[in-house]
C-alpha cells in the first residue's frame, strides 16, 4: 500500500517565504545583495549617486569578512528588502529589470505589492 505517497506532505514541506505569514520580508542578507541585479539595472544606470555607492560598497564588502553587510543606505540595490532608494537621480521611467533576478524569483515577489520599482515603490510585502 502507498496510499498518500504521491500527495504533498504539509507537515515536512518547507513553506516558501510568502507562506510563512503577514510579517514577510525579503531578508537584508549578504547572498541576496549578491544576487541582486540593480546594479545592472537601466533605472539607476545614469544616476551618479547609486554609481558612486555602487562602487564603494562593493569595495566595502570586499573588505568584509563572511556574512557582514554595509549599511542599508549605502548599498544601491535590494530595494526589495530595504525599500526605497534614498539617490534622487534615478529614472523610473526606464525598465526595471527586477523580474530578472533570482531574489525576485526565490521570494515570489510578482505575487505582491509592489512587484517592481522597489527602488521607487518600496520594499517589497
Ligand atoms: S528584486 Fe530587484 S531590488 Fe530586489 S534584489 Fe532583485 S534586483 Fe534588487
Amino acid at each position: 500500500m502507498n496510499k498518500g505517497r504521491n500527495t504533498p506532505n504539509e507537515e515536512t514541506r518547507f513553506p516558501t517565504p510568502r507562506e510563512r505569514g503577514t510579517d514577510f520580508e525579503v531578508p537584508y542578507a549578504r547572498s541576496n545583495i549578491e544576487k541582486c541585479m540593480c546594479s545592472q539595472c537601466p533605472v539607476q544606470a545614469d544616476s551618479k549617486c547609486a554609481q558612486d555607492k555602487l562602487q564603494s560598497s562593493k569595495k566595502a564588502m570586499g573588505a568584509m569578512p563572511g556574512v557582514e553587510v554595509p549599511n542599508p543606505e549605502d548599498v544601491p540595490g535590494i530595494y526589495c528588502s530595504t525599500g526605497k532608494a534614498t539617490c534622487q537621480d534615478l529614472n523610473s521611467e526606464r525598465q526595471c529589470i527586477c523580474n530578472s533576478c533570482e531574489v525576485w524569483k526565490e521570494y515570489d515577489l510578482g505575487e505582491g505589492m509592489p512587484s517592481q520599482y522597489f527602488c521607487k515603490n518600496g520594499k517589497a510585502t
